[in-house]
């Protein structure tokens, strides 16, 4: 749809109801001066824990399905606080759930994947000159359950909803000025980075700089939607745009420094080393919808080995309970868990054709007497495993090494 932006605005963005009633007044000024707009908002900040938590003081491991049902409520909330701020003001909003915006998913509860949208109800509103404020991180099953699309989902309700309906753009709104060389909260001195490619944000995501989901730049990249990263308290501020890899982009070795503190690392000790155990292993793991990470098989000894790797920690529980049920299959003797992890990576499309990044790396966690547990790379980042207790160091004396406070010198991209 012509002139249409998309705005997706942050737990911390929405968290009290004076910041809900600024960023009424910012939207009721866009639709002012002639925009269609789309206002796509997550709950209040601390709103997803808190639920969380009320249903874990009653079960250890509550259905997914209810899960769902609870946490899309924090959402509904913001949406219709915000819709009814806007009305406040004289604008003509209206608040949409999940369903009403016609977001259907697949049946994975708590990480759903978005199927399709249906966007006719949407145009016709949005033809009528209606704000339409959208509760993010929710859908609907086949069934016409709640589901909801992982932490952070809002981001992706958002880039989904831009995509369907063909926004000129896609803004993320949200408390830091964009996305910076480290987590600014860790490392003060971080610097903002004015562009960022599909590629390095979708590295920098999944290594666990939470500013934008994955799934949200999976999606921004397919369909080629720019997104502008920015914040929702300075109305000047520039922001980082994430679009396709293009020449006006800094090219620096090493762009960012990630941590991600929620990982945990399984070792199965004493499998039979033989082929087809570990696709045994890794199958059942991915019936499951686990997504595992880190892979290290040990050298063997006498017919047997050690295999470990990580994943997500929500999932770790999940991935025990396999491991178990198939203990006699793969000749496991026993299963060690180490849940105080950390995953420390540096990420930068420059790596491509540049040596010595990841010995450097290396380099300076020896020099801190941090120990490496686990290593992988790919071309454009290298991860380690280390003691969590280490990682906000780890990420400060990474950062300094790389000298990622300054602006790189421009190395003009040949074409
Ligand atoms: P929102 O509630 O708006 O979705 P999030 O808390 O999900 O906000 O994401 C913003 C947070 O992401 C920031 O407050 C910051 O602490 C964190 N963050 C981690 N890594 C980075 C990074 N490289 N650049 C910017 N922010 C980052
Ligand atoms: N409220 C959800 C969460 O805290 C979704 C989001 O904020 O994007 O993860
Ligand atoms: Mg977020």
């Amino acid at each position: 749809m012509e002139n249409l932006i998309v705005l997706k605005y942050g737990g911390t963005s929405v968290g009290t109801l004076d910041r809900i009633k600024n960023v009424a007044e910012k939207v009721a000024k866009l639709h002012r001066s002639g925009k269609n707009i789309v206002v796509v908002v997550s709950a209040m900040a601390g709103e997803t824990d808190k639920l969380l938590g009320m249903a874990e003081k009653l079960i250890d491991k509550p259905a997914r399905r209810e899960i769902d049902l609870l946490l899309s409520s924090g959402e509904r909330i913001s949406c219709a606080l915000l819709s009814i701020a806007l009305q406040a003001l004289g604008c003509p909003a209206e608040a949409m759930t999940g369903r009403q915006i016609g977001m259907h998913t697949d049946d994975a509860h708590t990480r759903a994947r978005i199927i399709h949208i249906d966007t006719t109800k949407t145009l016709k509103k949005l033809k009528e000159n209606k704000i339409l404020v959208v509760a993010g991180f929710q859908g609907i099953n086949e069934d016409g359950d709640v589901t909801t699309l992982g932490r952070g989902g809002s981001d992706t309700s958002a880039v989904a909803l831009a995509v369907a309906l063909k926004a000129e753009q896609c803004e993320i709104l949200t408390d830091v000025d964009g996305v910076f060389t480290a987590d600014p909260n860790i490392v003060p001195n971080a610097r903002k980075l004015d562009m960022v490619s599909f590629d390095e944000m979708l590295e920098m995501a999944s290594l666990g700089a939470k500013v934008l989901q994955i799934r949200c730049v999976e999606f921004a990249k397919k369909y080629n939607m720019p997104l502008l990263v920015r914040s929702s308290f300075e109305d000047q501020s520039k922001g980082t745009l994430i679009c396709k890899e293009n020449k006006d982009m800094e090219q620096p070795i090493v762009s960012g420094v990630m941590r991600d503190d929620k990982q945990a690392k399984i070792t199965v000790k004493g499998v039979v080393d033989k082929p087809g155990i570990a696709s045994e292993i890794f199958t059942a793991l991915g019936n499951a919808g686990l997504s595992v990470d880190m892979i290290i098989q040990n050298i063997s000894a006498e017919g047997h080995t050690d295999i470990s790797f990580t994943l997500a920690s929500v999932d770790c529980d999940e991935a025990i309970a396999i491991m178990e049920a198939i203990t006699d299959k793969i000749g496991l003797k026993e299963i060690l868990v180490d849940r105080k992890i950390s995953k420390i990576s540096i990420v930068g499309a420059g790596m491509r054709s540049h040596s010595g990044v990841a010995a450097k790396m290396f380099q300076t966690l020896s020099a801190e007497k941090i120990n490496i547990l686990m290593i992988s790379t790919s071309e454009i980042k290298v991860s380690c495993i280390i003691e969590q207790k280490h990682s906000k160091l780890a990420v400060q004396q990474l950062h300094s090494a790389f000298n990622l406070e300054k602006k790189p010198r421009r190395i003009t991209k040949k074409q």
